[in-house]
């Protein structure tokens, strides 16, 4: 495939899904840079997963490494306290107990592709991507593609630029994302997400799965250890290969 002229900027939080986007859109688009939201996550492990991920792939694959353009973080702190803030009710706080992220706000991702657009104007990048999926997902609205495409609308009207929100695992469940990562990379890309990447809610990093680091009992864990047993048994498209720990 030709690589698109115009570039693309990746919400990238160092996790799996976004990982896998990056890699993807280091493959359509000439120029592509990554956004990272610091909301005061409680662990900062995802924070420290993106710059080694980013560097991984610019080593592992170079020629893709040549079209990753700058990284920028922007703190959205203030979102993030208002999860902290007497606004939560028992309710969420109980969500919380069963492994939610303790920083989880409604809307995330609306907040997230605002800033993106904004950014994407400044940077001359009217492609957004995101690993939003509702296909194996924690139920969040903000995750569907009807408030994507409605969100990628009303950014276009208050814009006046053609942005273009693309979803790339939207319609895929997470052994499909594990088979879209080999097809995009092999067994390097896969082995890059299992080393490399997380997606534990719970910040946990010091118990390795075949599947990769995690507690492997929040909700985050146990969709992505599933989908990669899922891939492994064959179940999708994508030849399954054994990853050797
Ligand atoms: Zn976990």
């Amino acid at each position: 495939m030709t690589a698109n002229a115009s570039g693309a900027l990746v919400l990238f939080s160092g996790g799996q899904d976004s990982t896998v986007c990056l890699a993807y859109a280091l493959e359509r688009y000439e120029c592509v840079e990554t956004v990272g939201f610091d909301y005061g996550q409680r662990h900062g492990v995802e924070l420290e997963c993106r710059k080694r991920v980013r560097s991984e792939i610019a080593r592992r694959f170079p020629a893709r490494g040549e079209r990753l353009g700058p990284d920028h973080m922007i703190d959205i702190a203030s979102f993030g306290a208002i999860g902290d803030t007497a606004l939560t009710s028992d309710a969420e706080i109980e969500m919380l107990a069963s492994g939610l992220p303790s920083t989880f706000v409604p809307g995330r991702n609306l907040v997230f592709f605002v800033y993106a657009a904004a950014l994407g104007y400044r940077r001359g990048l009217t492609t957004l991507v995101g690993g939003m999926c509702e296909t194996d997902y924690s139920g969040y609205p903000d995750c569907r593609d009807a408030t994507l495409r409605a969100l990628e609308q009303a950014i276009r009207l208050g814009t006046e630029i053609p942005f273009e929100i693309e979803t790339p695992l939207m319609w895929r469940t997470k052994a499909e994302t594990w088979a879209l990562a080999h097809e995009l990379g092999g067994d390097t890309l896969v082995g890059l997400i299992v080393e490399e990447t997380h997606t534990c809610y719970r910040g946990e990093r010091g118990l390795r799965h075949d599947w990769g680091y995690g507690c492997g009992t929040c909700p985050a864990c146990e969709l992505r250890a599933r989908g990669f047993a899922e891939w492994q048994e064959g179940g999708t498209e994508g030849k399954p290969h054994r990853q050797s720990g």
